[in-house]
């Protein structure tokens, strides 16, 4: 039961978040050509945004790098204040701003305020962390001497980001970076810019609240396409870009940035798998691989697309999963009963089109994978989920298509299993359904699943951000979030101190003039 039109509910919900009609004010002025600002959820354009010129570009980076020299001098825990601001703001608007990740980027009600939760969630981890970005002291070998190393701020870091996760991503740079001294500029995707603009304006709150302390040009934002993207990955003055993307982005932006030494985290695509196991508990599995592979319409980095199913149970496990393919619930994503929201856009939709059809060529069996024309007209880009039954691992299950489509083929030895779950280029994420400890471990194991996430029991997506997230190979090898991701937002010195009488060199060497 959807009441209001997709355009005037996103208006609505704007205007409640605090971005006026004439939105480009906070894009860090205007621009000359045009961004049109669609929904998924019927195709259209709800309104259009002014993008971010060159030289309004110029005037954000030297804003922030003149920002990032004043914060990097304000105390750790005192930035981890301004983090907290921003979280209260998230909690107050969670609601609104998960509506709008619904409205834009066309996740389910529940998946728009997960996401929500996440930069929530993000944000507290930070301000603990504020009060914690620690070196080590380390034993010297010269007497009378004193050895430690101390994080210091990096610098101006480049948030890029992508469609599919419109908020969340740029929260666990920004947290990160501003507790760790350093300035933000954010080039979302040109899929999204509405919720940026919204994000900004909470942001700009906090800011405000903070007080003097937090500099003018802390947080910047540039709206538009990928030029500007290459504006951050170019500039002497960012120090570090973190791009989250397609491979095919990343393999661009990563040399240019290793010609000037500059810093990069890469969260690129995935081609994730799950091994379903002689002993798996059927039931989770299912259930797991579901949400994993069909949620988010299978545009998650971490979505479940390739399953390899041992021989004695393929025959109980996938009837039920084409059952489940078959029913699931696709439709407005603001309808609480809807579980499969639309595919950002048509070219998503023609691209599934064409891997299923490359399926079909090499022997899968295709079940589900239509366009649903009826949901919202043409204009919108609704798809029933994709299984297909492949007689092995090939063209199309060797690459990521994002869309809901899971590629199922049988095993018998895990051996076997674990040597084709990484035959393929990307590393991001991976499970294994059993409840035999020897083959769990194994999968864990050096010789076991070659990813950033391993996961037993679990489907390969839905990350916490308590740990390192990222990926190996082709997902381009960068860890954000929790555990020790902050350090890569820092410089390490090492410092030694003499504080005797006499001059002891290193390695015994002596050198008396
Ligand atoms: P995309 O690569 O088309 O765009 C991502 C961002 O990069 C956009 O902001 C775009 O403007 C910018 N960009 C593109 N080319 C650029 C260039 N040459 N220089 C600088 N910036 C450039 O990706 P998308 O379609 O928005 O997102 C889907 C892809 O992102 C999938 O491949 C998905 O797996 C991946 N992804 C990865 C993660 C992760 O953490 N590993 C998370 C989310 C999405």
């Amino acid at each position: 039961p959807t009441i209001l039109s997709v355009r005037d509910d996103t208006l609505a919900v704007l205007e409640r978040l605090g971005v006026p009609a004439s939105a480009s004010a906070f894009a860090e002025g205007g621009g000359e050509t045009g961004l049109p600002a669609r929904s998924p959820i019927d195709g259209g354009v709800v309104t259009g945004l002014r993008q971010t010129t060159a030289d309004e570009a110029e005037a954000t980076l030297a804003r922030a790098h003149q920002a990032f020299l004043a914060w990097r001098r304000v105390p750790g825990p005192r930035r981890g204040e301004l983090v907290r601001l921003l979280a209260e703001e998230l909690r107050a608007h969670k609601d609104d701003l998960g509506r709008l990740v619904t409205l834009e980027a066309g996740k389910i009600l529940s998946e728009g305020l997960g996401e929500v939760q996440e930069m929530i969630d993000i944000c507290d981890f930070a301000v603990g962390l504020s009060r914690q970005l620690h070196g080590l002291t380390i034993a010297t070998e010269r007497p009378d001497h004193r050895m430690m190393e101390v994080w210091h701020p990096l610098g101006l870091c480049g948030v890029i980001t992508a469609f599919n996760f419109p908020v969340a991503v740029w929260s666990w740079n920004a947290a990160l970076a501003l507790v760790c001294g350093d300035s933000v500029i954010w080039k979302p995707s040109e899929k999204t810019p509405l919720t940026a603009l919204a994000v900004h304006a909470l942001a700009t709150k906090a800011v405000k609240r903070f007080g003097a302390d937090a500099p003018d040009g802390l947080l910047g934002l540039l709206i538009g396409g990928r030029e500007l993207g290459e504006r951050l990955v170019e500039d002497e003055r960012v120090a570090l870009v973190s791009a989250t993307g397609s491979t095919a982005m990343g393999r661009q932006v990563a040399p240019k940035l290793a010609a000037r030494f500059a810093r990069a985290i890469l969260e690129l695509g995935g081609n994730n798998a799950a091994i379903v196991a002689p002993s798996a508990d059927l039931d989770l599995a299912l259930r797991a691989i579901a949400f994993a592979a069909m949620g988010t319409a299978g545009q998650r980095c971490t979505t479940l697309r390739r399953l390899f199913v041992h021989d004695s149970v393929y025959d109980a496990l996938v009837p039920r999963l084409k059952a489940a393919y078959g029913s699931v619930r696709i439709g407005d994503p603001r309808d609480p009963a809807t579980l499969i929201g639309p595919l950002i856009d048509g070219t998503a939709a023609d691209g599934m089109a064409r891997a299923l059809d490359e399926a079909r060529a090499i022997g899968g069996t295709v079940h589900g994978g239509e366009r649903l024309r009826d949901i919202r007209g043409e204009a919108a880009a609704y798809v029933r989920p994709a299984l297909v039954e492949m007689p092995e691992q090939a063209g199309p299950m060797r690459r990521e298509t994002f869309a809901p489509i899971l590629y199922v083929t049988r095993y018998t030895e895990l051996e076997e299993a674990i040597a084709q779950q990484n035959a393929v280029a990307a590393g991001l994420s991976s499970s294994i359904f059993t409840r035999d400890l020897s083959e769990a471990e194994t999968f864990l194991s050096a010789s076991g699943s070659d990813c950033g996430i391993a996961n037993v029991n679990i489907g390969p997506s839905g990350a916490e951000i308590g740990g390192a997230f990222g990926g190996e190979k082709e997902t381009g090898g960068g860890r954000e979030a929790g555990s020790d991701s902050w350090k890569a937002y820092m410089r390490r010195a090492t410092n030694t101190i003499n504080y005797g009488k006499t001059l002891p060199l290193a390695q015994g060497v002596t050198f008396e003039v």
